[in-house]
């Protein structure tokens, strides 16, 4: 057996960077809160529909408090973190309409790359929580308003009677790739007109394990029997909110039978087909920031013949 190298160990998720201090302990400390929004040190970046603004491609726009409670209010401040004693807020200014913004927006997706990976994680952070108070506006038990606390931590319902508490929520997902001896399966969605071809993806149901999720995706999508499934690695993936977690696993039976409506096409490819289809654009891989390139590419970097400890 050939033994765990540094090519079989996952790599680097984007937007998986935590090397920022969440500052938990802070978000229900009014006093340490309102001295950071008096500040001018600390900094807030703004949040238009989802969207991140920037002044050039690679500096995410950073305003101080003042301008920002100037630009939109600060009702709507998300507390994300320190980083190098510095505090970092979130601010949705989505009420704005377009012209009074004072940069360009941009889609975190399209500009990520360009960030350092501390960066590129707090803002998927504060876009992950942009979305939740946008879609929590509401109490799903009752129907009345909510209201944030803790720094944007939490919703509580406002109805008195009711009086539930929301919390930031993540909806798991689980993403694999398909090994059958040298070949691995990859699949191209029917909704998409290039020849891109991507891992099996879907979310978790209530009640399931990661497992059986994995082998309940692969047959429903692709129709392959699938075996032992090794977990990788995970990726947060706040477009608009799931959490992706990556495995390899064993097909037992290889036979492909699409399901024709998620899924148009599905084939297994050599690391040598991979290649050729790259060189001929006849295959594009997903995209350099999904943990579904990471899978791919993991496993395309392992020498030819490797025994994959876990997935035997
Ligand atoms: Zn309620």
């Amino acid at each position: 057996m050939i033994p765990p190298t540094e090519t079989t160990r996952p790599s680097k998720m984007r937007y998986a960077d935590s090397d920022f201090d969440r500052a938990v302990e802070w978000r229900e400390d009014i006093s340490w809160l309102d001295k950071q929004l008096a500040s001018q040190a600390s900094r807030v970046y703004p949040i238009w529909r989802h969207r991140f603004l920037f002044s050039d491609d690679v500096t995410p726009l950073t305003l101080s408090p003042q301008d920002a409670g100037e630009l939109a209010g600060l009702e709507r401040v998300v507390l994300l973190g320190i980083i190098e004693g510095t505090a970092r807020f979130a601010l949705d200014i989505s009420h704005l309409s377009e012209d009074l913004l004072p940069a360009t927006s941009y889609d975190l997706r399209d500009v990520a790359m360009h960030l350092s990976d501390r960066v590129a994680a707090m803002l998927a952070f504060g876009r992950g929580m942009s979305v939740w108070h946008q879609d929590h506006l509401h109490c799903g038990r009752c129907g009345a308003p909510t209201a944030a606390e803790r720094a944007g931590h939490l919703r509580r319902c406002t109805n008195h009677v009711c009086e539930r508490t929301h919390f930031p929520r993540t909806d798991p997902a689980v993403i694999t790739l398909v090994i059958d001896g040298e070949r691995c399966l990859l699949a191209k969605r029917a909704t998409i007109t290039i020849p891109r071809f991507s891992t099996v993806a879907g979310f978790v149901e209530p009640g399931e394990t990661l497992e059986d999720a994995v082998r309940r995706e692969v047959a429903e999508e692709v129709g392959v029997a699938t075996g032992t499934v090794l977990y990788r690695a995970s990726q947060p993936w706040p477009f608009p909110s799931s959490l992706m977690m990556g495995f390899w696993a064993r097909a037992t039976d290889p036979r492909i039978m699409v399901d024709g409506e998620e899924i148009s096409e599905a084939a297994w490819f050599t690391r040598a087909d991979i290649v050729q289809g790259l060189e001929a654009e006849t295959l594009i891989l997903p995209p350099e920031d999904s943990i579904s390139r990471r899978l791919v590419e993991d496993w395309r970097n392992l020498p030819e013949g490797a025994i994959i400890e876990g997935l035997e």
